[in-house]
Protein backbone atom coordinates (compact mmCIF):
# COMPACT_ATOMS: atom_id res chain seq x y z
CA UNK A 1 0.00 0.00 0.00
CA UNK A 2 1.29 3.30 -0.98
CA UNK A 3 0.45 6.79 0.21
CA UNK A 4 -0.53 8.10 -2.69
CA UNK A 5 -3.41 5.71 -3.66
CA UNK A 6 -4.63 6.38 -0.12
CA UNK A 7 -8.21 7.80 0.14
CA UNK A 8 -8.96 9.94 2.95
CA UNK A 9 -11.76 10.54 4.72
CA UNK A 10 -13.58 12.20 7.93
CA UNK A 11 -15.15 8.69 9.22
CA UNK A 12 -14.13 5.11 7.64
CA UNK A 13 -16.37 2.39 8.71
CA UNK A 14 -15.76 -1.00 8.82
CA UNK A 15 -18.59 -3.60 8.05
CA UNK A 16 -21.64 -2.85 5.86
CA UNK A 17 -24.55 -4.87 7.60
CA UNK A 18 -27.66 -3.32 9.14
CA UNK A 19 -25.31 -1.00 11.64
CA UNK A 20 -22.34 0.00 9.45
CA UNK A 21 -25.10 0.78 6.61
CA UNK A 22 -26.94 3.02 9.48
CA UNK A 23 -22.87 4.71 10.34
CA UNK A 24 -22.67 5.75 7.03
CA UNK A 25 -25.88 7.28 6.45
CA UNK A 26 -26.04 9.23 9.44
CA UNK A 27 -22.37 10.41 8.67
CA UNK A 28 -23.63 11.74 5.55
CA UNK A 29 -26.62 13.65 7.36
CA UNK A 30 -23.63 15.27 9.51
CA UNK A 31 -22.48 16.26 6.58
CA UNK A 32 -19.27 14.02 7.40
CA UNK A 33 -17.51 12.91 4.34
CA UNK A 34 -17.20 9.17 4.57
CA UNK A 35 -15.70 5.49 3.64
CA UNK A 36 -17.81 2.23 4.03
CA UNK A 37 -15.33 -0.78 3.74
CA UNK A 38 -17.29 -4.55 3.06
CA UNK A 39 -20.12 -5.93 1.21
CA UNK A 40 -23.72 -6.04 2.43
CA UNK A 41 -24.15 -9.54 2.03
CA UNK A 42 -25.02 -10.10 6.08
CA UNK A 43 -27.93 -7.93 4.65
CA UNK A 44 -29.39 -10.68 2.65
CA UNK A 45 -30.53 -12.87 5.75
CA UNK A 46 -32.83 -9.76 7.23
CA UNK A 47 -36.67 -10.29 6.67
CA UNK A 48 -37.10 -6.31 6.16
CA UNK A 49 -38.48 -5.90 9.72
CA UNK A 50 -37.12 -3.58 11.85
CA UNK A 51 -37.13 -4.78 15.07
CA UNK A 52 -36.70 -2.53 18.09
CA UNK A 53 -37.22 -4.63 21.68
CA UNK A 54 -39.48 -7.35 21.17
CA UNK A 55 -39.05 -9.58 24.22
CA UNK A 56 -37.65 -8.48 27.66
CA UNK A 57 -36.15 -9.80 29.74
CA UNK A 58 -35.34 -12.88 27.51
CA UNK A 59 -35.85 -15.47 31.03
CA UNK A 60 -39.12 -14.79 30.95
CA UNK A 61 -39.46 -14.09 27.17
CA UNK A 62 -41.68 -11.20 27.94
CA UNK A 63 -43.25 -10.28 24.69
CA UNK A 64 -44.05 -6.85 24.00
CA UNK A 65 -46.73 -4.65 22.37
CA UNK A 66 -45.35 -1.20 23.49
CA UNK A 67 -41.43 -1.03 22.48
CA UNK A 68 -40.93 2.21 24.56
CA UNK A 69 -41.86 0.96 27.67
CA UNK A 70 -39.94 -2.39 27.09
CA UNK A 71 -37.38 0.24 26.91
CA UNK A 72 -37.89 2.10 30.31
CA UNK A 73 -37.90 -1.95 31.86
CA UNK A 74 -34.57 -2.54 29.77
CA UNK A 75 -32.82 0.73 31.82
CA UNK A 76 -33.41 0.02 34.71
CA UNK A 77 -33.20 -3.73 34.81
CA UNK A 78 -30.26 -3.91 32.45
CA UNK A 79 -28.22 -0.88 32.43
CA UNK A 80 -25.34 -2.26 30.51
CA UNK A 81 -27.60 -2.73 27.49
CA UNK A 82 -26.57 -0.91 24.34
CA UNK A 83 -30.16 0.24 24.05
CA UNK A 84 -30.28 1.21 27.68
CA UNK A 85 -27.99 3.99 27.32
CA UNK A 86 -29.82 5.61 24.36
CA UNK A 87 -32.73 7.87 25.37
CA UNK A 88 -36.06 7.26 23.54
CA UNK A 89 -35.99 10.86 21.44
CA UNK A 90 -32.47 9.61 19.93
CA UNK A 91 -33.78 6.38 18.73
CA UNK A 92 -37.09 7.82 17.43
CA UNK A 93 -35.21 10.03 15.24
CA UNK A 94 -32.85 7.51 14.13
CA UNK A 95 -35.69 4.94 13.25
CA UNK A 96 -37.53 8.38 11.43
CA UNK A 97 -34.29 9.11 9.74
CA UNK A 98 -33.65 5.48 8.93
CA UNK A 99 -37.08 4.86 7.38
CA UNK A 100 -37.08 8.08 5.54
CA UNK A 101 -33.73 7.35 3.48
CA UNK A 102 -35.38 3.75 2.89
CA UNK A 103 -38.47 5.16 1.32
CA UNK A 104 -36.58 8.51 -0.81
CA UNK A 105 -34.52 5.07 -1.90
CA UNK A 106 -38.28 3.48 -2.90
CA UNK A 107 -38.32 1.04 -0.29
CA UNK A 108 -41.86 2.61 1.88
CA UNK A 109 -42.10 1.69 5.39
CA UNK A 110 -45.24 1.99 6.89
CA UNK A 111 -45.55 5.00 9.59
CA UNK A 112 -43.96 3.98 12.81
CA UNK A 113 -45.86 4.56 15.67
CA UNK A 114 -45.59 3.82 19.23
CA UNK A 115 -46.31 0.20 18.80
CA UNK A 116 -45.15 -2.68 17.80
CA UNK A 117 -46.69 -4.82 14.84
CA UNK A 118 -47.40 -8.15 14.45
CA UNK A 119 -46.73 -9.92 11.54
CA UNK A 120 -47.04 -13.20 9.78
CA UNK A 121 -43.76 -15.43 9.72
CA UNK A 122 -43.70 -18.47 6.17
CA UNK A 123 -44.22 -20.95 9.30
CA UNK A 124 -47.16 -19.30 10.50
CA UNK A 125 -46.37 -18.09 13.77
CA UNK A 126 -46.16 -14.38 14.58
CA UNK A 127 -43.57 -11.82 15.05
CA UNK A 128 -43.73 -8.66 16.90
CA UNK A 129 -41.49 -6.09 15.22
CA UNK A 130 -41.45 -2.51 14.98
CA UNK A 131 -40.62 -1.32 11.72
CA UNK A 132 -43.09 -2.58 8.71
CA UNK A 133 -42.35 -2.15 5.06
CA UNK A 134 -45.92 -1.10 3.55
CA UNK A 135 -46.33 -4.00 1.49
CA UNK A 136 -46.91 -6.36 4.21
CA UNK A 137 -48.87 -4.14 6.55
CA UNK A 138 -52.34 -5.12 5.46
CA UNK A 139 -51.20 -8.48 6.80
CA UNK A 140 -50.63 -6.43 10.31
CA UNK A 141 -53.71 -4.75 10.77
CA UNK A 142 -55.77 -7.71 9.70
CA UNK A 143 -54.04 -9.26 12.97
CA UNK A 144 -55.25 -6.45 14.73
CA UNK A 145 -58.20 -7.11 13.82
CA UNK A 146 -58.77 -10.95 14.53
CA UNK A 147 -61.52 -10.68 16.94
CA UNK A 148 -63.91 -9.52 14.21
CA UNK A 149 -62.68 -12.74 12.22
CA UNK A 150 -61.43 -11.28 8.90
CA UNK A 151 -62.21 -13.30 6.01
CA UNK A 152 -58.39 -13.59 4.21
CA UNK A 153 -57.14 -15.54 1.06
CA UNK A 154 -52.94 -16.86 1.65
CA UNK A 155 -51.88 -17.96 -1.65
CA UNK A 156 -48.47 -19.48 -2.54
CA UNK A 157 -47.35 -21.11 -5.76
CA UNK A 158 -46.69 -24.70 -6.60
CA UNK A 159 -42.62 -25.25 -6.23
CA UNK A 160 -41.65 -22.35 -3.96
CA UNK A 161 -39.49 -23.65 -1.91
CA UNK A 162 -39.97 -23.42 2.17
CA UNK A 163 -43.20 -21.28 1.87
CA UNK A 164 -46.40 -23.40 2.50
CA UNK A 165 -50.00 -21.71 2.56
CA UNK A 166 -51.46 -24.46 3.87
CA UNK A 167 -49.23 -25.16 6.69
CA UNK A 168 -50.04 -21.12 8.04
CA UNK A 169 -53.60 -21.66 7.47
CA UNK A 170 -53.32 -24.80 9.55
CA UNK A 171 -50.97 -23.45 12.36
CA UNK A 172 -53.22 -20.08 12.85
CA UNK A 173 -56.47 -21.95 12.38
CA UNK A 174 -57.77 -21.31 15.73
CA UNK A 175 -57.60 -18.21 15.93
CA UNK A 176 -58.05 -17.68 12.79
CA UNK A 177 -61.17 -20.12 11.30
CA UNK A 178 -61.88 -17.63 8.05
CA UNK A 179 -58.33 -18.17 7.12
CA UNK A 180 -58.24 -19.65 3.47
CA UNK A 181 -55.53 -21.20 1.51
CA UNK A 182 -55.27 -21.68 -2.02
CA UNK A 183 -52.06 -23.44 -4.18
CA UNK A 184 -51.94 -21.75 -7.86
CA UNK A 185 -48.60 -22.45 -10.76
CA UNK A 186 -47.04 -19.41 -11.73
CA UNK A 187 -47.70 -18.16 -15.16
CA UNK A 188 -44.52 -19.29 -17.52
CA UNK A 189 -43.13 -21.61 -14.45
CA UNK A 190 -45.38 -24.71 -14.97
CA UNK A 191 -42.76 -26.74 -16.07
CA UNK A 192 -40.18 -26.32 -13.20
CA UNK A 193 -39.64 -28.52 -10.21
CA UNK A 194 -38.45 -25.79 -7.87
CA UNK A 195 -38.95 -22.08 -7.58
CA UNK A 196 -37.10 -19.33 -6.22
CA UNK A 197 -38.52 -16.06 -4.85
CA UNK A 198 -35.83 -13.63 -6.48
CA UNK A 199 -36.63 -15.21 -9.86
CA UNK A 200 -40.69 -14.66 -9.19
CA UNK A 201 -40.08 -11.44 -7.96
CA UNK A 202 -38.06 -10.41 -11.00
CA UNK A 203 -40.79 -11.78 -12.88
CA UNK A 204 -43.85 -10.23 -11.82
CA UNK A 205 -42.15 -6.86 -12.85
CA UNK A 206 -42.84 -7.98 -16.43
CA UNK A 207 -46.65 -6.60 -16.85
CA UNK A 208 -48.05 -9.87 -18.55
CA UNK A 209 -46.74 -12.04 -15.14
CA UNK A 210 -48.25 -9.50 -13.09
CA UNK A 211 -51.38 -9.63 -15.11
CA UNK A 212 -51.77 -13.54 -15.45
CA UNK A 213 -50.85 -13.98 -11.83
CA UNK A 214 -53.35 -11.53 -10.76
CA UNK A 215 -56.11 -13.48 -13.25
CA UNK A 216 -55.07 -17.05 -11.93
CA UNK A 217 -56.04 -15.11 -7.79
CA UNK A 218 -59.19 -13.26 -8.28
CA UNK A 219 -61.29 -15.73 -8.91
CA UNK A 220 -60.52 -17.72 -5.80
CA UNK A 221 -61.22 -14.56 -3.82
CA UNK A 222 -64.85 -15.56 -2.56
CA UNK A 223 -65.25 -13.01 0.16
CA UNK A 224 -61.70 -12.43 1.28
CA UNK A 225 -61.14 -9.25 2.75
CA UNK A 226 -57.37 -9.17 1.83
CA UNK A 227 -54.98 -11.17 -0.02
CA UNK A 228 -52.22 -12.71 1.36
CA UNK A 229 -48.83 -13.87 -0.93
CA UNK A 230 -45.23 -14.88 0.11
CA UNK A 231 -42.67 -11.64 -0.54
CA UNK A 232 -41.88 -11.81 -4.26
CA UNK A 233 -43.86 -9.14 -5.36
CA UNK A 234 -41.27 -7.19 -7.27
CA UNK A 235 -37.34 -6.42 -6.36
CA UNK A 236 -36.80 -2.57 -7.82
CA UNK A 237 -40.06 -2.17 -8.68
CA UNK A 238 -41.97 -3.78 -5.84
CA UNK A 239 -43.49 -0.74 -5.41
CA UNK A 240 -45.38 -0.53 -8.77
CA UNK A 241 -46.12 -4.37 -8.19
CA UNK A 242 -47.81 -4.18 -5.06
CA UNK A 243 -49.78 -1.83 -6.66
CA UNK A 244 -50.78 -3.78 -9.33
CA UNK A 245 -51.94 -6.66 -7.23
CA UNK A 246 -54.13 -4.13 -4.80
CA UNK A 247 -55.85 -2.64 -7.75
CA UNK A 248 -56.30 -5.72 -9.66
CA UNK A 249 -57.49 -7.56 -6.77
CA UNK A 250 -59.30 -5.08 -5.56
CA UNK A 251 -58.51 -5.87 -1.86
CA UNK A 252 -55.48 -5.39 0.53
CA UNK A 253 -52.55 -7.42 -0.82
CA UNK A 254 -49.93 -8.16 1.91
CA UNK A 255 -46.61 -10.12 1.66
CA UNK A 256 -45.36 -12.70 3.96
CA UNK A 257 -41.15 -13.00 5.13
CA UNK A 258 -40.25 -16.09 2.89
CA UNK A 259 -37.32 -17.38 5.16
CA UNK A 260 -33.74 -16.28 4.15
CA UNK A 261 -32.19 -15.41 1.42
CA UNK A 262 -35.52 -13.05 1.08
CA UNK A 263 -36.86 -10.49 -1.77
CA UNK A 264 -37.18 -8.36 1.37
CA UNK A 265 -33.71 -8.56 2.40
CA UNK A 266 -32.89 -8.21 -1.45
CA UNK A 267 -34.66 -5.06 -1.43
CA UNK A 268 -33.84 -3.81 1.85
CA UNK A 269 -29.88 -4.12 0.19
CA UNK A 270 -30.42 -2.28 -3.02
CA UNK A 271 -32.17 0.42 -0.76
CA UNK A 272 -29.78 1.16 1.51
CA UNK A 273 -27.12 0.69 -1.27
CA UNK A 274 -28.76 3.18 -3.43
CA UNK A 275 -29.40 5.58 0.54
CA UNK A 276 -25.28 6.06 1.20
CA UNK A 277 -24.90 6.44 -2.13
CA UNK A 278 -27.04 9.56 -3.11
CA UNK A 279 -25.60 10.48 0.33
CA UNK A 280 -21.91 10.75 -1.29
CA UNK A 281 -20.59 8.10 1.12
CA UNK A 282 -17.45 6.24 -1.02
CA UNK A 283 -17.74 2.34 -0.78
CA UNK A 284 -15.13 -0.11 -1.40
CA UNK A 285 -17.23 -2.87 -1.50
CA UNK A 286 -15.27 -5.76 -1.70
CA UNK A 287 -12.62 -5.26 0.33
CA UNK A 288 -11.94 -6.12 3.89
CA UNK A 289 -9.85 -4.39 6.28
CA UNK A 290 -6.94 -7.04 7.30
CA UNK A 291 -5.51 -4.15 9.73
CA UNK A 292 -5.87 -0.98 11.48
CA UNK A 293 -2.97 1.68 12.54
CA UNK A 294 -2.87 4.60 14.25
CA UNK A 295 -0.98 7.58 14.24
CA UNK A 296 -0.91 9.29 17.51
CA UNK A 297 -3.89 10.51 19.47
CA UNK A 298 -4.39 13.33 17.71
CA UNK A 299 -4.14 11.94 14.23
CA UNK A 300 -5.25 9.09 11.68
CA UNK A 301 -6.60 6.25 10.96
CA UNK A 302 -4.55 3.92 8.27
CA UNK A 303 -7.06 1.17 7.38
CA UNK A 304 -5.12 -1.19 5.09
CA UNK A 305 -7.62 -3.81 2.89
CA UNK A 306 -7.62 -7.13 1.14
CA UNK A 307 -9.22 -6.97 -2.07
CA UNK A 308 -9.17 -3.34 -3.13
CA UNK A 309 -6.34 -0.94 -4.57
CA UNK A 310 -5.18 1.14 -1.57
CA UNK A 311 -5.75 1.97 1.96
CA UNK A 312 -8.04 4.34 3.93
CA UNK A 313 -7.19 7.21 6.06
CA UNK A 314 -9.77 8.42 8.05
CA UNK A 315 -9.44 10.76 11.60
CA UNK A 316 -12.35 8.70 13.01
CA UNK A 317 -13.29 4.75 12.89
CA UNK A 318 -16.35 2.68 13.26
CA UNK A 319 -16.14 -0.74 14.25
CA UNK A 320 -19.50 -2.24 12.53
CA UNK A 321 -18.37 -5.78 11.83
CA UNK A 322 -20.89 -7.67 13.68
CA UNK A 323 -20.35 -10.73 16.10
CA UNK A 324 -19.76 -14.10 15.17
CA UNK A 325 -21.54 -14.39 11.88
CA UNK A 326 -20.21 -10.78 10.83
CA UNK A 327 -16.61 -12.57 11.87
CA UNK A 328 -16.20 -8.93 13.90
CA UNK A 329 -15.97 -11.54 16.50
CA UNK A 330 -14.24 -14.96 16.43
CA UNK A 331 -13.85 -17.50 18.93
CA UNK A 332 -11.09 -20.46 19.69
CA UNK A 333 -11.20 -23.29 22.08
CA UNK A 334 -10.13 -20.83 25.33
CA UNK A 335 -11.38 -17.52 24.10
CA UNK A 336 -13.53 -14.88 21.46
CA UNK A 337 -11.30 -12.37 20.37
CA UNK A 338 -12.28 -9.09 18.30
CA UNK A 339 -11.15 -9.81 14.74
CA UNK A 340 -8.92 -6.48 13.61
CA UNK A 341 -7.60 -5.07 16.67
CA UNK A 342 -7.52 -7.69 19.23
CA UNK A 343 -9.75 -5.76 21.44
CA UNK A 344 -10.48 -7.04 25.01
CA UNK A 345 -13.88 -8.79 24.45
CA UNK A 346 -16.18 -8.86 27.63
CA UNK A 347 -16.79 -12.27 27.74
CA UNK A 348 -17.21 -15.37 30.79
CA UNK A 349 -14.31 -16.66 32.73
CA UNK A 350 -13.57 -19.53 30.54
CA UNK A 351 -15.52 -21.59 27.71
CA UNK A 352 -17.83 -23.77 29.77
CA UNK A 353 -19.69 -20.81 30.71
CA UNK A 354 -20.32 -19.88 27.43
CA UNK A 355 -23.02 -22.13 27.08
CA UNK A 356 -26.24 -23.28 29.34
CA UNK A 357 -26.38 -27.35 29.47
CA UNK A 358 -29.98 -27.46 28.42
CA UNK A 359 -29.51 -25.61 24.46
CA UNK A 360 -32.86 -24.13 24.83
CA UNK A 361 -32.66 -22.55 27.74
CA UNK A 362 -35.09 -19.50 27.59
CA UNK A 363 -32.01 -17.53 29.44
CA UNK A 364 -30.06 -18.05 26.40
CA UNK A 365 -26.34 -18.34 26.71
CA UNK A 366 -23.47 -16.01 27.82
CA UNK A 367 -21.47 -16.51 24.77
CA UNK A 368 -24.54 -14.17 23.02
CA UNK A 369 -23.80 -11.59 25.45
CA UNK A 370 -20.54 -11.21 24.96
CA UNK A 371 -18.60 -8.25 22.87
CA UNK A 372 -16.83 -5.02 23.15
CA UNK A 373 -17.37 -2.68 26.16
CA UNK A 374 -17.36 0.98 25.33
CA UNK A 375 -17.24 3.78 27.07
CA UNK A 376 -20.22 6.61 27.26
CA UNK A 377 -19.34 7.75 23.90
CA UNK A 378 -19.37 4.36 22.08
CA UNK A 379 -15.83 4.05 22.10
CA UNK A 380 -14.01 0.53 22.87
CA UNK A 381 -12.23 0.49 25.64
CA UNK A 382 -8.33 -1.57 26.14
CA UNK A 383 -7.42 -3.54 29.34
CA UNK A 384 -6.89 -0.56 31.45
CA UNK A 385 -10.90 0.35 31.20
CA UNK A 386 -9.65 3.95 28.89
CA UNK A 387 -10.60 4.11 25.16
CA UNK A 388 -8.38 2.14 22.62
CA UNK A 389 -7.92 5.09 20.58
CA UNK A 390 -9.70 8.53 20.79
CA UNK A 391 -11.72 8.61 17.69
CA UNK A 392 -12.56 4.51 17.62
CA UNK A 393 -16.42 4.27 17.74
CA UNK A 394 -18.30 0.60 17.87
CA UNK A 395 -21.83 0.33 16.92
CA UNK A 396 -23.88 -2.97 16.47
CA UNK A 397 -24.23 -6.19 17.43
CA UNK A 398 -20.40 -6.23 17.86
CA UNK A 399 -21.59 -4.62 21.70
CA UNK A 400 -21.27 -6.34 25.04
CA UNK A 401 -24.68 -6.99 26.83
CA UNK A 402 -26.60 -8.02 24.70
CA UNK A 403 -28.77 -10.62 22.72
CA UNK A 404 -30.55 -9.68 19.88
CA UNK A 405 -31.44 -12.23 18.49
CA UNK A 406 -33.62 -13.29 21.58
CA UNK A 407 -34.43 -10.02 22.38
CA UNK A 408 -35.71 -8.87 18.99
CA UNK A 409 -33.75 -6.03 18.52
CA UNK A 410 -31.62 -6.62 16.03
CA UNK A 411 -32.17 -3.54 13.78
CA UNK A 412 -33.31 -1.50 16.49
CA UNK A 413 -29.12 -2.26 18.40
CA UNK A 414 -28.00 -1.40 15.19
CA UNK A 415 -29.78 2.01 14.08
CA UNK A 416 -29.95 3.26 17.32
CA UNK A 417 -25.84 2.36 18.78
CA UNK A 418 -24.98 3.72 14.48
CA UNK A 419 -27.34 7.03 15.34
CA UNK A 420 -26.24 7.86 19.29
CA UNK A 421 -22.24 6.81 18.08
CA UNK A 422 -22.14 9.13 14.96
CA UNK A 423 -23.49 11.67 17.48
CA UNK A 424 -20.05 11.97 19.33
CA UNK A 425 -18.32 11.31 16.02
CA UNK A 426 -19.83 14.40 14.56
CA UNK A 427 -19.25 16.44 17.58
CA UNK A 428 -15.60 15.24 18.17
CA UNK A 429 -14.42 15.95 14.82
CA UNK A 430 -16.29 19.19 14.68
CA UNK A 431 -13.64 20.00 17.48
CA UNK A 432 -10.41 19.20 15.38
CA UNK A 433 -9.16 20.48 12.55
CA UNK A 434 -9.56 18.94 9.08
CA UNK A 435 -7.49 15.83 8.32
C1 LIG B 1 -31.12 -14.78 9.64
C2 LIG B 1 -31.26 -13.38 10.19
C3 LIG B 1 -32.53 -12.82 10.29
C4 LIG B 1 -32.68 -11.54 10.80
N1 LIG B 1 -33.94 -11.03 10.89
C5 LIG B 1 -34.10 -9.82 11.45
C6 LIG B 1 -35.41 -9.29 11.64
O1 LIG B 1 -36.42 -9.90 11.31
N2 LIG B 1 -35.52 -8.07 12.21
C7 LIG B 1 -34.42 -7.36 12.62
O2 LIG B 1 -34.56 -6.27 13.13
N3 LIG B 1 -33.17 -7.85 12.46
C8 LIG B 1 -32.99 -9.05 11.90
N4 LIG B 1 -31.74 -9.55 11.74
C9 LIG B 1 -30.61 -8.80 12.30
C10 LIG B 1 -30.01 -7.69 11.46
O3 LIG B 1 -30.25 -7.84 10.09
C11 LIG B 1 -28.50 -7.57 11.68
O4 LIG B 1 -27.87 -8.77 11.33
C12 LIG B 1 -28.12 -7.33 13.08
O5 LIG B 1 -28.81 -6.17 13.43
C13 LIG B 1 -26.58 -7.18 13.23
O6 LIG B 1 -26.11 -6.19 12.35
P1 LIG B 1 -24.59 -5.71 12.36
O7 LIG B 1 -24.45 -4.74 11.24
O8 LIG B 1 -24.19 -5.32 13.73
O9 LIG B 1 -23.72 -7.03 12.06
P2 LIG B 1 -23.66 -7.94 10.75
O10 LIG B 1 -24.98 -8.01 10.11
O11 LIG B 1 -23.02 -9.21 11.19
O12 LIG B 1 -22.69 -7.14 9.78
C14 LIG B 1 -21.30 -7.04 9.99
C15 LIG B 1 -20.63 -6.82 8.64
O13 LIG B 1 -19.26 -6.51 8.84
C16 LIG B 1 -18.51 -7.16 7.85
N5 LIG B 1 -17.12 -7.27 8.32
C17 LIG B 1 -16.64 -8.00 9.35
N6 LIG B 1 -15.30 -7.86 9.44
C18 LIG B 1 -14.93 -7.02 8.43
C19 LIG B 1 -13.66 -6.49 7.99
N7 LIG B 1 -12.51 -6.79 8.61
N8 LIG B 1 -13.64 -5.66 6.91
C20 LIG B 1 -14.82 -5.32 6.28
N9 LIG B 1 -16.03 -5.80 6.65
C21 LIG B 1 -16.07 -6.65 7.71
C22 LIG B 1 -19.21 -8.49 7.66
O14 LIG B 1 -18.88 -9.08 6.43
C23 LIG B 1 -20.67 -8.06 7.76
O15 LIG B 1 -21.17 -7.73 6.50
C24 LIG B 1 -31.56 -10.80 11.21
C25 LIG B 1 -30.28 -11.34 11.08
C26 LIG B 1 -30.12 -12.63 10.59
C27 LIG B 1 -28.72 -13.19 10.49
Amino acid sequence: MTRAKQDSCDVAIIGAGMAGMAAALFAAERGLSCILVGNGGSLLFASGLLDLLGVHPVAERRRWRLPYDALVALAREEPLHPLARINAVSIRSAFQSFVAALGAAGLRYAPLGERNRNVLTSIGTIKATHGVPISMIAGADLLDALDARPSCLLVDFRGLREFSAAQIAATLGDRWPRLRHQRIEFPGYEAAAELYAAHLARALETGKTRERTIALVKPLLGDARAVGLPAVLGLARAGEVHAAFEAGLGVPVFEIPTMPTSVPGLRLLAALEAAVSARGVRRRHHATVRALAFDGEGGTATLALDGAAGGVRARAVVLATGRFTGRGLTADRRQIRESILGIPVHQPGSREFWHQRDFLDASGHAINRAGLLVDEAWRPLDAGGEPFWPRLYAVGSILAHQDWMREKCGSGLAISTAWAAMQHVARQLRGTAAG
